[in-house]
């Protein structure tokens, strides 16, 4: 029962952006999608959310491979812990380095009392058969449902982040002992 209060009540969630094909942009000069600026606020600003209070704060704009150790563990860390104890965390990230980033938030964050959810996508925000809004909205819904900890959300399905990986021909995460 206790759990299903959290679907009843008006829920707090933050969004903390990093970059990563969720929030690339096709550049017509360089004929590659690139990380220029946050994005995710105007998709956020699309859905009908009318019990949640959405924060958003953009932390960087990188395509993940080019994520440091201190934007992992120490900005993105930072951020999280600043925000967790307060509501519920969701984290739009690349999907090359998700599992990494997540692995090492587990290790550092103790005594979660929100989830915190890592999210992407395959294909650009706005692009042709994006699978960016469905990850994006599937871990708001995500976020008040889980338990504490640190999970995946994509492709409408939940994975714990010491057991799954990016199938990179299969375009998805799969679950892994
Ligand atoms: N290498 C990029 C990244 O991890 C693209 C992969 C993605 O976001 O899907 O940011």
């Amino acid at each position: 029962m206790e759990e299903w209060r959290s679907i009843l009540r008006t829920v707090k969630i933050h969004i903390l952006t990093t970059g990563g094909t969720i929030e690339k942009v096709y550049s017509e000069q360089s004929g590659t999608v690139l990380n220029v600026a946050a994005r995710i606020n105007r998709y956020v600003e699309l859905l009908r959310l009318p019990d949640m209070r959405i924060e958003v704060t953009p932390l960087m704009n990188k395509d993940s491979l080019e994520m440091t150790t201190e934007d992992r563990g120490e900005q993105l860390l930072d951020a999280v812990r600043e925000r967790i104890a307060d509501s519920p965390v969701v984290i739009t990230h690349g999907t090359d380095t998700m599992v990494e980033t997540g692995k090492l938030l587990k290790a550092r964050l103790s005594g979660l009392e929100h989830p915190v959810i890592l999210t992407g996508a395959m294909t650009p925000l706005g692009f042709e058969r994006s699978d960016g809004l469905q990850n994006l909205t599937e871990s708001l819904f995500a976020a008040r449902v889980l338990a504490p900890g640190l999970w995946i959300v994509f492709h409408n399905q939940v994975f714990d982040v010491d057991h799954v990986r990016k199938e990179r021909e299969l375009a998805r995460f799969v679950a892994v002992e």
